[in-house]
Protein backbone atom coordinates (compact mmCIF):
# COMPACT_ATOMS: atom_id res chain seq x y z
CA UNK A 1 0.00 0.00 0.00
CA UNK A 2 1.54 3.59 -0.79
CA UNK A 3 0.13 6.46 1.21
CA UNK A 4 -0.79 9.96 -0.62
CA UNK A 5 -1.25 13.04 1.33
CA UNK A 6 -2.92 16.63 0.12
CA UNK A 7 -4.00 19.82 1.21
CA UNK A 8 -6.67 22.33 0.21
CA UNK A 9 -7.18 25.69 0.79
CA UNK A 10 -10.59 27.50 0.06
CA UNK A 11 -11.77 31.06 0.74
CA UNK A 12 -15.34 33.13 0.16
CA UNK A 13 -17.03 36.34 0.71
CA UNK A 14 -20.16 36.31 3.31
CA UNK A 15 -23.12 38.50 1.52
CA UNK A 16 -26.62 38.91 2.87
CA UNK A 17 -29.41 37.20 1.50
CA UNK A 18 -27.64 33.25 0.98
CA UNK A 19 -28.07 30.35 3.44
CA UNK A 20 -24.53 29.55 5.21
CA UNK A 21 -23.79 26.39 4.18
CA UNK A 22 -20.87 24.77 5.96
CA UNK A 23 -19.91 21.04 5.66
CA UNK A 24 -23.11 20.21 4.01
CA UNK A 25 -25.77 21.42 6.31
CA UNK A 26 -27.32 25.03 6.76
CA UNK A 27 -26.24 26.81 9.77
CA UNK A 28 -28.55 29.63 10.80
CA UNK A 29 -26.71 33.13 10.64
CA UNK A 30 -28.02 36.38 8.64
CA UNK A 31 -25.36 36.40 5.86
CA UNK A 32 -24.02 33.13 3.62
CA UNK A 33 -21.51 32.22 1.66
CA UNK A 34 -20.98 33.68 -1.99
CA UNK A 35 -20.53 31.08 -4.61
CA UNK A 36 -21.44 29.49 -8.18
CA UNK A 37 -22.35 26.41 -6.40
CA UNK A 38 -23.79 26.67 -2.69
CA UNK A 39 -20.42 28.35 -1.59
CA UNK A 40 -19.82 25.69 0.89
CA UNK A 41 -15.98 26.83 1.65
CA UNK A 42 -15.25 23.80 3.81
CA UNK A 43 -16.17 21.30 1.58
CA UNK A 44 -14.37 22.96 -1.08
CA UNK A 45 -11.28 22.68 0.87
CA UNK A 46 -11.69 19.17 1.64
CA UNK A 47 -12.27 18.40 -2.49
CA UNK A 48 -8.87 19.86 -2.92
CA UNK A 49 -7.08 18.16 -0.37
CA UNK A 50 -8.61 14.66 -2.01
CA UNK A 51 -7.92 15.56 -5.23
CA UNK A 52 -4.35 16.65 -4.26
CA UNK A 53 -3.45 13.10 -2.51
CA UNK A 54 -4.89 11.87 -5.96
CA UNK A 55 -2.88 13.58 -7.89
CA UNK A 56 -6.22 15.31 -10.20
CA UNK A 57 -5.69 19.26 -10.15
CA UNK A 58 -8.01 21.21 -8.46
CA UNK A 59 -11.98 21.59 -7.52
CA UNK A 60 -12.06 24.68 -10.39
CA UNK A 61 -10.89 22.22 -13.19
CA UNK A 62 -13.70 19.51 -12.10
CA UNK A 63 -16.12 21.80 -11.71
CA UNK A 64 -15.51 25.13 -13.42
CA UNK A 65 -17.92 28.29 -12.25
CA UNK A 66 -18.63 28.59 -15.50
CA UNK A 67 -21.11 25.49 -16.14
CA UNK A 68 -24.69 26.58 -15.81
CA UNK A 69 -25.45 23.36 -14.63
CA UNK A 70 -23.16 23.79 -11.22
CA UNK A 71 -25.09 27.31 -10.64
CA UNK A 72 -26.31 26.93 -6.85
CA UNK A 73 -25.59 23.02 -6.93
CA UNK A 74 -24.73 21.25 -3.09
CA UNK A 75 -21.23 20.88 -2.74
CA UNK A 76 -22.17 17.75 -0.93
CA UNK A 77 -22.91 16.50 -4.49
CA UNK A 78 -19.34 18.04 -5.67
CA UNK A 79 -17.66 15.78 -3.17
CA UNK A 80 -19.73 12.43 -3.72
CA UNK A 81 -18.66 12.82 -7.45
CA UNK A 82 -14.91 13.26 -5.92
CA UNK A 83 -14.91 9.87 -4.05
CA UNK A 84 -16.39 8.11 -7.06
CA UNK A 85 -13.56 9.40 -9.30
CA UNK A 86 -11.02 8.25 -6.81
CA UNK A 87 -12.77 5.28 -5.99
CA UNK A 88 -12.91 4.49 -9.23
CA UNK A 89 -8.52 4.68 -9.76
CA UNK A 90 -8.61 2.81 -6.76
CA UNK A 91 -8.09 5.33 -4.35
CA UNK A 92 -9.33 5.26 -0.25
CA UNK A 93 -9.40 8.33 1.48
CA UNK A 94 -7.96 6.61 4.99
CA UNK A 95 -8.64 10.05 7.21
CA UNK A 96 -9.51 14.06 6.56
CA UNK A 97 -8.61 16.60 8.52
CA UNK A 98 -10.34 20.24 8.03
CA UNK A 99 -10.35 23.64 9.90
CA UNK A 100 -13.02 26.55 9.26
CA UNK A 101 -12.08 29.76 10.25
CA UNK A 102 -14.81 31.86 10.60
CA UNK A 103 -15.33 35.02 12.82
CA UNK A 104 -18.94 34.45 13.54
CA UNK A 105 -21.39 32.47 13.79
CA UNK A 106 -20.27 30.69 16.88
CA UNK A 107 -19.42 26.55 15.02
CA UNK A 108 -18.89 24.67 17.24
CA UNK A 109 -23.30 23.54 18.18
CA UNK A 110 -22.89 22.51 14.42
CA UNK A 111 -19.93 20.39 13.99
CA UNK A 112 -21.09 17.01 14.81
CA UNK A 113 -24.04 18.01 12.36
CA UNK A 114 -21.66 18.29 9.53
CA UNK A 115 -19.67 15.50 10.47
CA UNK A 116 -22.52 13.29 9.86
CA UNK A 117 -23.08 14.91 6.38
CA UNK A 118 -19.84 14.08 5.03
CA UNK A 119 -19.60 10.66 6.71
CA UNK A 120 -23.10 10.20 5.07
CA UNK A 121 -21.77 11.21 1.38
CA UNK A 122 -18.70 8.79 2.21
CA UNK A 123 -15.85 10.36 3.77
CA UNK A 124 -15.55 7.31 6.74
CA UNK A 125 -13.40 9.06 8.53
CA UNK A 126 -12.96 13.16 8.73
CA UNK A 127 -12.44 15.21 11.54
CA UNK A 128 -13.92 18.98 11.21
CA UNK A 129 -12.32 22.12 13.87
CA UNK A 130 -13.51 25.77 13.46
CA UNK A 131 -11.40 28.90 15.12
CA UNK A 132 -11.86 32.32 15.04
CA UNK A 133 -9.45 34.55 13.37
CA UNK A 134 -9.08 36.99 16.74
CA UNK A 135 -10.54 39.78 14.76
CA UNK A 136 -7.65 40.02 12.37
CA UNK A 137 -7.55 40.66 8.49
CA UNK A 138 -10.97 40.21 6.31
CA UNK A 139 -12.08 37.02 7.96
CA UNK A 140 -12.01 38.80 11.42
CA UNK A 141 -13.38 41.55 10.04
CA UNK A 142 -16.63 39.37 9.24
CA UNK A 143 -15.91 39.58 4.91
CA UNK A 144 -15.66 36.35 4.26
CA UNK A 145 -14.91 32.64 5.63
CA UNK A 146 -11.84 30.33 4.77
CA UNK A 147 -10.96 26.68 5.02
CA UNK A 148 -8.26 24.51 5.36
CA UNK A 149 -8.19 20.70 4.80
CA UNK A 150 -5.22 17.73 4.16
CA UNK A 151 -6.16 14.18 3.35
CA UNK A 152 -4.28 11.02 3.67
CA UNK A 153 -5.02 9.00 0.74
CA UNK A 154 -3.99 5.02 0.08
CA UNK A 155 -3.24 4.29 -3.34
MG1 LIG B 1 -14.79 27.55 -3.26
Amino acid sequence: MSLRVGIGYDSHRLVQGRPLMLGGVQVPFEQGLLGHSDGDVLIHAIIDALLGAAGLGDIGQHFPPTEERLRGVSSLRLLREVLQMLAQRGLRPLHVDATVVAEAPKLAPHLARMKEALQQAGLASVSIKAKSNEGMGLVGSGQGMAAFAVCLLSA
